[in-house]
């Protein structure tokens, strides 16, 4: 099956990102104060702590929305890619997210009197049991597919049908679990008795659980060959599984301390995958920002930025005493340069004329960018045109100084010309007229020769025309 090369283009993401040690460190750090929690909770947890029903509404309440949101993120990744392992563990928060609702609902005394019956008083226990079990298979089976997670198995035109197949059939099987446990519920081993407290049945259903989410590590580890970022985390979620069932082993039942302590650890089962998806957007706010507005071949500002720093300078006509200078810098015979040396060659000489111009204007104010193919742009706002002129002449002078060969140019190296548009001040100016004068200002230097600096300054009547 092909890899996944739509996510691949984007390193952040941790469906494709082998954890780095810093992820792995914080993975094993998390799972240690996981474990230390689990111990105290067993050593100390018999104790009474207060009843808070409220506690638990909020828990629950986050526990739904973060394993919502989780689900929602995952399922967005395989709508771009495909990746159906990676569905079907958005399918496992997704099932545990809903039936965390009817967890709540009928949690005794949460939303009303607690009730008399005693199968009424187990359904909160069962859903509890069902996720516990229903999601460590949704990673365990995820992995046995495709143990990176990140395999490209469905072709584009099939993705929305399975995104829509994914969720009806997790709708489905949180309401069959739901329905089974509501209807059943006079028949199944009751597990909790009137007051909160847990029936020695417990262990013996802690036990699959246990068993079946520290099965549902291994498969991970064993099956990721490179554990990646998205990995991590979820083996910290199943980890908190473990933990939780095996907590209530020593668990007097609801409202102890060791009970106070499962739910922090099912906040950290719900939340921590989210975590990092959401960090991952944070990231990939940040990339999408810089691939608008930098040239990655430069590293420059490129023309939309440009075009912005430049409205926005021009816009600041009152801090313009002295006047402002656009310079448009074109590299000579660039077309034989390429024909000549080859188009990575060429991209290498842009690279270096773009580092000569951006050490050439040096003043905060100054934008420097590339405008477009060999075409770079300068502005330089507060400007008197003597100094438009130095900062022209030192950029034509540097790239020339690269010594950068070029057996097609009369000069034997590569040179640029550079045309210079000045507005002084206090004449108001507009950005096209600025650009016209130096597209004419750089024509007239391609005329005289290349390898020169060419001004045109804007009188008033045509800058304010
Ligand atoms: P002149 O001295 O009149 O400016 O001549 P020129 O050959 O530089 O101008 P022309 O417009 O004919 O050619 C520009 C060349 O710049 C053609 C194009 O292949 C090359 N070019 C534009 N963008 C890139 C780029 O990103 N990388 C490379 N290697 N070449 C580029
Ligand atoms: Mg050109
Ligand atoms: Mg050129």
């Amino acid at each position: 099956m092909a890899k996944n090369t739509l996510l691949r283009t984007i390193p952040q993401f941790g469906t494709v990102t082998v954890a780095d040690g810093r992820t792995r460190l914080a993975g094993c750090v998390v799972a240690a104060l996981l474990i230390a929690a689990t111990w105290f909770g067993c050593v100390h947890g018999a104790a009474a702590a207060p009843k808070i029903a409220v506690f638990l509404a909020i828990c629950a309440t986050v526990w739904a929305f973060a394993e919502l949101l989780t689900a929602f993120l995952l399922l967005s990744q395989f709508y771009m890619a495909g990746n159906l392992s990676l569905a079907i563990v958005a399918a496992g928060y997704l099932v545990s997210a809903l039936l965390t609702i009817p967890y709540l609902l009928f949690f005794p005394g949460v939303f009303g009197p607690a009730p008399v019956g005693h199968g009424d008083l187990q359904i909160s226990i069962w859903l509890w049991i069902s996720w516990h079990l229903a999601f460590p298979l949704a990673v365990a089976g995820a992995h046995l597919i495709d143990g990176s997670l990140d395999t490209a198995g469905l072709p584009r035109s099939r993705i929305p049908a399975a995104l829509a197949w994914l969720m009806a059939g997790s709708v489905g099987v949180a309401g069959a679990l739901f329905a089974t446990i509501f209807l059943a519920r006079d028949w199944l081993p009751i597990i909790v008795l009137a007051g909160g407290h847990f029936s020695p049945a417990y262990k013996d259903f802690a036990a699959p659980i246990v068993a079946l989410n520290a099965i549902a590590i291994a498969i991970v580890l064993l099956r990721a060959r490179r554990l990646s970022r998205l990995q991590t985390w979820l083996s910290i979620a199943l980890l908190t599984m473990v933990l939780d069932g095996l907590l209530n082993i020593w668990s007097p039942g609801r409202y102890s301390v060791a009970w106070y302590i499962g739910k922090f650890e099912a906040l950290v089962m719900a939340t921590v995958v989210l975590s990092m998806l959401l960090l991952e957007v944070a990231t990939l706010y940040r990339r999408l920002y810089l691939a608008a507005t930098i040239d990655v071949l430069t590293g420059l500002p490129n023309r939309r930025s440009f075009m912005d720093d430049a409205i926005s300078a021009l816009a600041k006509r009152d801090q313009q005493p002295t006047g402002v200078a656009l310079l448009i810098i074109d590299v000579d015979h660039f077309k034989t340069y390429n024909d000549r040396y080859g188009h990575a060659a060429g991209d290498d000489a842009l690279a270096a004329v773009g580092s000569a111009l951006r050490t050439s204007a040096v003043r905060a104010s100054d934008s420097v960018a590339r405008y477009g193919g060999e075409e770079f742009v300068v502005l330089l706002p507060d400007t008197l045109v003597g100094d438009a002129e130095m900062v022209a002449e030192r950029v034509r002078r540097r790239v020339s100084d690269l010594g950068i060969v070029h057996e097609g140019s009369p000069s034997g190296r590569l040179t640029v010309s550079v045309g210079i548009g000045y507005c002084g001040s206090p004449l108001d100016v507009s950005e096209p007229i600025l650009f016209e004068y130096a597209d004419r200002a750089l024509y007239m230097a391609k005329g005289q020769g290349r390898n020169c600096v060419v001004l045109q300054v804007v009188r008033q009547k045509q800058a304010v025309a």
